[in-house]
């Protein structure tokens, strides 16, 4: 699959936002974001005045670069948002959530979701006992995900969790940092996702 290769902090940069795209580095004072807090490029300084379909673009964008989606995959969920029942921005974001990269990112057992992606399609990761190797495969409450167990004995597994075991994990699921399992409780509740982002301006980009 096509994915985005260019420097990642950029797109931090161009967003004005941390989308914690590139793992411990986020965290430190090395972020390029807080070191230049302003757009990438020759104008990146220059005051700009954004339209309302302007806002309306940077939002979408900014949503799909934080989760690493292309256009396609990510105007795909928007149209299945829409024909479930509820608020469709909410729901936009709960599917966007509970994809398995984006799950074992937030359990801490990988840096980054672009590195969650690939470990997911090395097979490093279970559900329900399974192997699956799908990064948007979409997990559902009473799941369990797990490291399996040959790659949670490997050195480099064991040096993340180790890195990642004090990084807070959301409420809707319940990790055994232990066992390297964790259950679904629940599909997460606007209020339990941390996306920086106003979801109604993306539907409101797309209804247009
Ligand atoms: Fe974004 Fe992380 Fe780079 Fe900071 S270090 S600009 S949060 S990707």
């Amino acid at each position: 699959m096509a994915r985005y290769t260019g420097a990642v902090c950029k797109l931090c940069r161009r967003e004005g936002k941390k989308l914690f795209l590139k793992g411990g580095r986020c965290y430190t004072n090395k972020c390029a974001l807080e070191r230049r807090s302003y757009a990438p490029g020759q104008h990146g300084q220059g005051r700009k005045k954004v339209s309302e379909y302007g806002m309306q673009l940077r939002e979408k964008q900014k949503a799909r670069r934080y989760y690493g989606l292309l256009e396609s995959q990510f105007h795909k969920y928007f149209l299945m948002a829409a024909q479930k029942q509820g608020v469709t921005g909410e729901n936009l974001l709960r599917i966007c959530e509970s994809r398995l990269d984006n799950v074992v990112y937030l359990l801490g057992w990988a840096d980054s979701r672009a590195e969650a992606r690939q470990f997911v399609t090395h097979g490093h990761y279970c559900v329900n006992g399974k192997k699956v190797d799908i990064p948007s495969y979409l997990v559902k409450a009473g799941d369990v995900v797990s490291i399996k167990e040959k790659s949670a004995q490997s050195d480099s597994f064991k040096n993340i969790l180790e890195a990642n075991g004090s990084r807070p994990v959301p409420t809707w699921l319940d990790v055994n940092r232990e066992a390297a399992t964790a259950k679904v409780v629940n599909l997460p509740e606007r209020d339990q996702i941390e996306a920086p982002v106003e979801e109604h301006l993306i539907v409101e980009y797309y209804s247009k």
